[in-house]
């Protein structure tokens, strides 16, 4: 059975590192993969294919304008094409992002069976470009492989047990990455312990001056006050920063290989971050996390106390950051489906 996997984002490089393993030990099943394009960068795309050995893609697209619909739109015509070319039985989307939604939309109209890895997960926030992705993609999807309980609530509310779509709490497949490449990880020259782990991307907050200036304004006064604030700068924001003239006063990195980040989670004393992926490592680390957002998709952490939501708010991130800096989180492998979600996924492919 042919399998057609579609990627393009850094964080759906670190899922498919082990669902594409966990495919390849089925004979049957043989998976063709698509590289949108979407993230490009070497430390954007190329270490994670040779550090996480994902084979190379089959079709490398190349697709990375800065507008949505164009984006999108060039993806489906692409992906369409690949679709035609290779007549795959099923297509295999993750996430949220433009390549999520334009694999599933080209699969869907040409009636080949959509499944969706992180399915179900909701913001609740239709600004956010990842919402509209992720709701579209779940429509056309005929297998929903669920991270959490959550987000099967989430799909059941939405009337979904009614359709024909099979729903599946698999976990999620980051905790499978987390606990296979751990022992890998790569420690970054010359770092002191005793630091904030920030990262910071989102479209709400990159894109809006008033929201980008707290952070801004927040991460330097916690450099300056609390504790080193070690910062993985990603090129969106890096842009943005430069646009408005704001000045980051932090220890600043390029974006590093996941080998490196999983060494600077094991290592830091909090996690500031604005990044889905990001606040469930903290906690697979046993790290405090503060969130720089208004909703979280993965509100169980922040039931259990582990992530507080602090906005794009300076006070509310200064104060949550010496609230929690330096906790340890107990009981981490309680969520999550315990590391064998890229199993479950590719046992249940293998059926057809
Ligand atoms: N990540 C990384 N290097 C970095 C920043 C992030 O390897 O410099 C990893 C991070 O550990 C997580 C994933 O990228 O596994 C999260 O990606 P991102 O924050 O870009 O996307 P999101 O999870 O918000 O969709």
């Amino acid at each position: 059975m042919k399998i057609l996997t579609i990627i393009g984002a850094r964080p759906q490089f670190i899922k498919a590192s082990v669902v594409t393993k966990a495919i390849a030990e089925y004979p049957s099943l043989n998976e063709v993969i698509i590289h949108t394009g979407q993230h490009f960068d070497r430390n954007m795309s190329d270490i994670f294919f040779e550090q996480l050995n994902i084979p190379k893609p089959n079709y490398q697209l190349d697709i990375n304008s800065s507008f949505h619909g164009e984006m999108t739109g060039r993806m489906l015509t692409e992906i369409e094409r690949v679709i035609l070319l290779e007549k795959p039985d099923r297509v295999l989307v993750y996430g949220d992002t433009n390549s999520t939604l334009a694999g599933a939309l080209a699969a869907a109209k040409l009636q080949v069976p959509v499944a969706h890895i992180e399915a179900g997960l909701r913001s609740f926030n239709m600004d956010m470009p990842e919402e509209i992705n992720r709701i579209l993609t779940d429509q056309i999807s005929n297998i929903l492989f669920c991270p959490t309980q959550t987000a099967v609530n989430n799909l059941v509310r939405e009337g979904f047990e009614h359709k024909s779509t099979e729903i599946l709490n698999v976990g999620d497949v980051m905790l499978d990455s987390t606990l296979m490449f751990a022992e890998l990880a790569t420690p970054i020259e010359n770092f002191d312990f005793g630091f904030v782990l920030a990262t910071f991307h989102r479209a709400e907050n990159t894109d809006d001056p008033v929201r980008l200036a707290e952070i801004v304004n927040a991460l330097n006064e916690i450099h300056k006050t609390i504790a080193k604030v070690v910062l993985p700068l990603h090129p969106r924001t890096r842009d943005a920063i430069a646009n408005v003239g704001l000045k980051l006063d932090v220890h600043i990195i390029e974006p590093v290989g996941y080998l490196e980040m999983i060494w600077l989670l094991k290592c830091c004393e909090l996690v500031l971050t604005d990044s889905g992926g990001l606040q469930k490592e903290a906690f697979f680390f046993s790290k405090a996390c503060v969130t720089m957002r208004d909703q979280t998709e993965w509100i169980e952490l922040v039931e259990l106390g582990a992530n507080e939501l602090a906005g794009a708010n300076k006070d509310k991130i200064i104060s949550a950051t010496f609230r929690h800096i330096g906790r340890y989180i107990e009981d981490t492998n309680m969520l999550y489906g315990g590391g064998k979600a890229a199993n479950r996924i590719a046992k249940r492919l293998n059926k057809g």
